[in-house]
């Protein structure tokens, strides 16, 4: 197998974090150390912190309560109402709008 202009053995050719080797799976490049998907996107994506899946390039999002998350999941963790540039209240890093922010949860 090729890859970075050296030649591995495919099973040297190794996640850099989980040691697994990489064979025909995806992978990424980090500081010319191979990753797996996986180890990449938790190592160095930002996931969004409502679903749980990774930001996207194209994607948008926002910053709040410390974490990044889809303008989409940016939402109320009882009603779902999206609270994007509006005001909200926080609770164990859930986002509530205004309505809920003193309801039990
Ligand atoms: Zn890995
Ligand atoms: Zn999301
Ligand atoms: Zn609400």
């Amino acid at each position: 197998m090729h890859a970075l202009k050296m030649t591995y053995h495919v099973q040297c050719f190794k996640c850099a974090a989980c040691k697994t080797p990489i064979r025909n799976q995806a992978f990424y490049m980090e500081e010319g150390e191979p990753y797996c998907e996986k180890d990449y996107e938790k190592m160095f994506g930002t996931k969004c912190h409502g679903c749980d899946f990774k930001i996207d390039a194209g994607d948008r999002f926002l910053e709040a309560l410390g974490y990044s998350w889809h303008d989409t999941c940016f939402v109320c963790a009882l009603c779902q109402i999206n609270l994007e540039g509006k005001t909200f209240y926080s609770k164990k890093d859930k986002p509530l709008c205004k309505g809920h922010a003193f309801a039990p949860v």
